[in-house]
C-alpha cells in the first residue's frame, strides 16, 4: 500500500489562523514540514480516510489526484474530518463527468449526523435517501465495530474510539496483499476493548499512525498526548503487535504544546515514534 497523509494537524489547522502562539510562530517562520493542514489519509490512489476542509488543497499541493478515489472510511463527522460540500461537487448537475461511484462508510452515528447536516444546510435531501445515491454518484454504508469488511482489496476493521461519545467516531485497521495499518485519530487513551480486539483478531500493524494532539509537557484528554503515544506504542511492541519493521507515526498535531515539525522530530526520535507530515509518502 503507498499512503500519502494530505494534512497532519489538529482541528485548526498548524499553525492556526488567529493564534500567535510561540509554536504557531514558530511553524510560520520555518514553513515548510512544520506547516500542516487537517489530518486526512489517501492510501493508493482509490481509498481515503476522512473527506476534510482541505483535503482539496493537499491534492493540489501534493500532487496526488483524489479523481480514482471509490472508497472513503470517514472517522466521525467532528468539522475537522467532514466537510459534506465536496459531495455536491460529484453531482452531475454541475457538471462532473467520469467519476467512480463513492462508497462512504461511516457509523450509524456520523451517518446520521452527516444526513442531516446534508439536508439542512446543502443540499435539501437527506444524505441517507435514494436522491444522494442516483445524484451524487454515492453508496453509503453503515459499518458496526468490531464488524470486519472487505471492499476492493482492502479487509478493514472498525474499532470504537474513545472519543466524541455518541458521535460513534471509529479507528480503523486495514489490510492489503498481507500489510496492515492502524489509523487511530481522533482518540484518548484506546478501550481495553480495542486492545483485546486486536489480539482476537490477530493482528500485526506494519504502520500505526497514531492521535497526537498534545505536546510532550502536556496530559491527554479527548485525544492522545505524547507521552500517551510513547505509552501506547511501546505497549503495542511489548504484545506482540507491531511487525519487525514496523513504524509508528503521529498525526492530528496540534499547535498546543506541540513545537514546529523539525523540534517535535527530534523528541520522537529519542522516544521510539516518527512525526507525519503534509504530503509525506511511504509505502508498506
Ligand atoms: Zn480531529
Ligand atoms: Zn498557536
Ligand atoms: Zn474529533
Amino acid at each position: 500500500m503507498i499512503i500519502t497523509f494530505l494534512g497532519t494537524s489538529a482541528a485548526n489547522a498548524f499553525p492556526e489562523a488567529f493564534c500567535k502562539c510561540k509554536n504557531c510562530e514558530q511553524a510560520r517562520m520555518l514553513g515548510g514540514f512544520s506547516l500542516r493542514k487537517r489530518s486526512a489519509v489517501l492510501i493508493n490512489d482509490d481509498l481515503i480516510i476522512d473527506l476534510n476542509p482541505d483535503i482539496m488543497t493537499a491534492s493540489q499541493i501534493h500532487g496526488c489526484s483524489l479523481t480514482n478515489v471509490r472508497y472513503c472510511l470517514q472517522t466521525h463527522p467532528h468539522a475537522d474530518h467532514l466537510d459534506l460540500s465536496h459531495l455536491l461537487s460529484r453531482s452531475a448537475d454541475y457538471g462532473t463527468i467520469g467519476t467512480p461511484t463513492l462508497n462512504f462508510y461511516a457509523s450509524a452515528e456520523t451517518l446520521q449526523r452527516a444526513s442531516v447536516t446534508f439536508e439542512r444546510d446543502l443540499a435539501g435531501y437527506s444524505l441517507l435517501s435514494p436522491n444522494a445515491e442516483t445524484w451524487l454518484n454515492l453508496k453509503t454504508h453503515q459499518i458496526e465495530p468490531l464488524q470486519p469488511f472487505t471492499f476492493g482489496n482492502y479487509h478493514v476493521i472498525a474499532f470504537p474510539s474513545n472519543h466524541a461519545p455518541g458521535m460513534g467516531a471509529m479507528l480503523y485497521s486495514i489490510e492489503s496483499n498481507g500489510h496492515t495499518i492502524f489509523y487511530g485519530t481522533d482518540t484518548a487513551a484506546l478501550f481495553e476493548q480495542t486492545w483485546q480486539a486486536f489480539h482476537l483478531f490477530q493482528i500485526q500493524f506494519d504502520l500505526v499512525i497514531l492521535d497526537h494532539t498534545y505536546g510532550p509537557s502536556q496530559p491527554g484528554s479527548d485525544h492522545l498526548s505524547a507521552h500517551q503515544v510513547i505509552e501506547h506504542v511501546h505497549r503495542m511492541r511489548q504484545e506482540g503487535l507491531l511487525k519487525s519493521n514496523s513504524r509508528a507515526f503521529a498525526t492530528h498535531i496540534a499547535h498546543e504544546g506541540n513545537p514546529a515539525h523539525p523540534e517535535l522530530v527530534e523528541f520522537a526520535t529519542k522516544n521510539g515514534y516518527e512525526v507525519a507530515y503534509d504530503g509525506l509518502v511511504l509505502e508498506i
